[in-house]
Formats: C-alpha cells, sequence, structure tokens
C-alpha cells in the first residue's frame, strides 16, 4: 500500500485528500500546524469567477472549467456523507462594468467564446440591470456581464466538510502537529527521493509527499534545497447587516465590480472584500484601515442602501502568491520524483481547488488505474 503525506489542511490539502480517498490501495496522512481551513482559507470569500474570468484556453481555463464542473457534484455529494450544510449559492456572478463601448466589445467576445464552449454568459444593459437588480443604484455604471453557472459558496464549510468526509472514507488527519524538515537520497544522478519528514510529533516515512502548505511551502521547500518563493499578499474584508436583504430577495447573486465583491450571505448579511495589499517591507503587511474603508465605500457606491448596514465583523488573511511565476504552482518539485507541489494559489484557491485535487490524483495515479474505495 502506497502511504501519501499531505502537508496542508486548508481548502487544498482537504480537497486532495478528498479526492485521494477514492484511491483504492492508498494511505493517506494529513499534517496541519493548525485545525483546519485557519490560514488563507478562513478569510476567503469563495467567489468562484470561472466563466466570467478571461481565461479561455490552455491550462488556465481547463482547470477552471474543471473546478466548476465538480462542485455541482461535489457539494452535494459532501453534504450527504456528511450531513453538514455547505452555504453555496447557485444564482450566479454579477459583474458590474463602468467603463465605455471597448470594454463591451471584449464582453461580447467573451460572451461568443463562453456559448462555443458551451457555457452561459448574458450581457445585460442598464434598464435590464435596474429591473432586475434593483439595488444597484450607481451613475457610473454602463451595464453588466451575468453569469449564471459561476458560483460562490463558504470556504470554510466547505473545507470542514472535505475533512470529514475524506477522514469517512480513512483518511488521517493530525492537526496542531507542524512538518518541519525532510531526509533524502539521491536515487538516481539526476532525481532525489524524500524518505521521511521530521515533524513535531517525530519521523513519518512515505512514498509520496504532497505540499498543500500555502505561505507555508516556502520554508518547507527551502529544507529540500529547491525553495518556491511563496509571498504574502494581504486581504482584509467585512460582513455588514441590514434588516432586509438588497433588491429582490429571490434573486441574490454575488456582485463584483472594480475588484470589490458583495456577497450575500443570508440573513441580511453581505460580505465585502477584499483590499489586496503587498509587503513592502520584508514579508510584513500592516493592515490598512484606509483601503478596507474604500472597499466599502465602492461597495455602498454601487449599492447604496448598504449605507445603512451595521458592520457585524472585519477580518483579513494572507493570500499565498507565487513570486515570478503565475499561479498556482502544481506538479513535481524540480529534482525530486516523489514530492508534489499543489500551492501558491494566490487570488482562486476556492475556485481552483478541485482541479488542483484532479491534477494531484493524476499525478499519483495515472488515469483509469486505482478506481473505487
Ligand atoms: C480576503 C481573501 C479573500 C479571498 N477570496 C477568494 C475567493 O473569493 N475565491 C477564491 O477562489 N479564493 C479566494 N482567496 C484565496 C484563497 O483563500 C487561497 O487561494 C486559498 O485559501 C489557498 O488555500 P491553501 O489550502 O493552499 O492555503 P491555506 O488555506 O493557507 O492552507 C495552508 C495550510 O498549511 C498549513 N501549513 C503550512 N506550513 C505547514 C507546516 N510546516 N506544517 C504543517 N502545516 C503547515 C497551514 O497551517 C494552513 O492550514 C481569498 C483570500 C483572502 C485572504
Amino acid at each position: 500500500m502506497s502511504h501519501v503525506v499531505i502537508i496542508g489542511s486548508g481548502v487544498v490539502g482537504a480537497a486532495i485528500a478528498y479526492e485521494l480517498s477514492h484511491v483504492k490501495g492508498l494511505k493517506i496522512t494529513v499534517f496541519d500546524r493548525q485545525p483546519p481551513a485557519q490560514a488563507s482559507t478562513g478569510a476567503a470569500l469563495g467567489v468562484l469567477m470561472g466563466v466570467i474570468s478571461q481565461k479561455i484556453k490552455g491550462k488556465a481555463w481547463q482547470m477552471r472549467q474543471t473546478s466548476i464542473q465538480r462542485y455541482e457534484t461535489l457539494i452535494p455529494e459532501l453534504e450527504t456523507l456528511t450531513n453538514r450544510q455547505i452555504p453555496f449559492n447557485r444564482q450566479g456572478i454579477l459583474m458590474l462594468l463602468s467603463d465605455v463601448s471597448e470594454e463591451i466589445s471584449a464582453w461580447e467576445k467573451l460572451v461568443e467564446t463562453r456559448h462555443s464552449q458551451g457555457w452561459e454568459l448574458e450581457i445585460w444593459d442598464t434598464g435590464k440591470l435596474k429591473n432586475i437588480c434593483p439595488q444597484v443604484n450607481c451613475e457610473k455604471i454602463t451595464g453588466a456581464v451575468y453569469s449564471p453557472q459561476d458560483r460562490q459558496l463558504d470556504p470554510t464549510a466547505l473545507t470542514l466538510a472535505l475533512v470529514e468526509a475524506a477522514q469517512h472514507n480513512g483518511v488521517t488527519f493530525k492537526f496542531g502537529v507542524a512538518v518541519l524538515d525532510s531526509e533524502t537520497s539521491m536515487i538516481e544522478s539526476s532525481l532525489q527521493c524524500c524518505h521521511h519528514l521530521e515533524t513535531t510529533e517525530g519521523k513519518i516515512a512515505a512514498d509520496w509527499f504532497v505540499v498543500a502548505a500555502g505561505l507555508g511551502s516556502t520554508p518547507l521547500t527551502a529544507k529540500l534545497n529547491q525553495q518556491i518563493d511563496i509571498r504574502p499578499v494581504l486581504g482584509q474584508a467585512l460582513q455588514v447587516h441590514l434588516e432586509h436583504p438588497l433588491g429582490n430577495p429571490d434573486f441574490q447573486p454575488a456582485i463584483t465590480g472594480n475588484d470589490v465583491h458583495i456577497v450575500p450571505v443570508g440573513g441580511g448579511d453581505y460580505w465585502l472584500g477584499a483590499t489586496v495589499e503587498f509587503p513592502t517591507n520584508g514579508d510584513e503587511i500592516p493592515p490598512n484601515q484606509q483601503l478596507l474603508e474604500s472597499v466599502r465605500e465602492q461597495a455602498i457606491a454601487f449599492c447604496p442602501e448598504l449605507a445603512t448596514a451595521s458592520i457585524v465583523r472585519t477580518w483579513s488573511g494572507l493570500r499565498p502568491r507565487p513570486e515570478g511565476r503565475p499561479a498556482p504552482v502544481i506538479g513535481q518539485l524540480p529534482g525530486f520524483s516523489n514530492v508534489l507541489l499543489a500551492t501558491g494559489h494566490y487570488r482562486n484557491g476556492v475556485l481552483l481547488a478541485p482541479a488542483t485535487a484532479h491534477a494531484i490524483r493524476e499525478m499519483i495515479i495515472p488515469q483509469g488505474q486505482g478506481h473505487g474505495a
């Protein structure tokens, strides 16, 4: 039996654990120095911008498509298996446009491309927007793009359900255990093999090691002398409360515009976010209160009623962004035969978790092998 060790139990590590739990003949252990969904995942808004993204071909689009499709079956599957509810907004994503015709022509092209790929996407004029989403009331808005098949979900609820479902399928989780170091040896002149990991609870041997440690991936890969440089980008967000939902209570899509999301989470509550703040001095990013306030102001500019909402809570998290290369980083750690990277998902880790899990499974078990658990 092959032993797979996964380091990290954010949404990415948990999705991989659940995906691999369906493969016959694998023993799977997940280590996290914290409880699940505490790091970047715990701060995420869960907006899944797939069809509405500008990615139209290659791996970037394939991964989005795989994830969007998989979520439709994954959510009910996890809810049945765990008896947990995962808030999953199936009313789509509405993107507000505030630029002139040039932008519209690019969107028209995307609508055409998506139709040819079998996906729906609609362009709304201001009349239609006012009719369907009267809460949007902003002079600068020139129209909107509505993506009915994109989704939003609660990343923490999802991750906890993935962990429980994976446990149900036999995966062992060790929370509060940090991975510190590793022991390797040369297997060929060009490739090394990792044999053991040193953890706060002693040595652990395995056949495969999957690094899904977000920002923790940098020190771990540095120990293997193959540092993958993942840097933090801070995001701040807030939850506000209104006595009544905005607009039509029966149509509550996630609304996005000018990089600000207005995410309905039920009971008249909305998540507003998020800031994008880069480190200025080393990896330190002191949260900038003004930037959070400007997110709130932008949301109010779109939906003026939000000005009357009370602030329930604010929070922040660090997104893992790969330095000098596109996100995410998925594949073999250079020079190693049995260390796989599933990290650096930056702003789209929740969206891309199912596709990442699928890709890791394909690397461990080539297609068609090992079905059924
Ligand atoms: C404010 C904000 C809003 C966001 N909104 C969205 C969104 O709308 N949609 C979207 O798709 N994405 C969004 N993201 C991005 C998303 O949160 C991340 O891309 C995603 O959570 C990354 O998941 P992960 O599992 O790789 O990392 P993490 O959630 O950071 O998990 C990594 C885990 O590894 C563990 N770990 C690290 N080092 C070690 C070690 N040495 N030993 C043991 N354990 C270790 C950590 O404890 C942690 O639990 C947002 C992020 C932020 C901050």
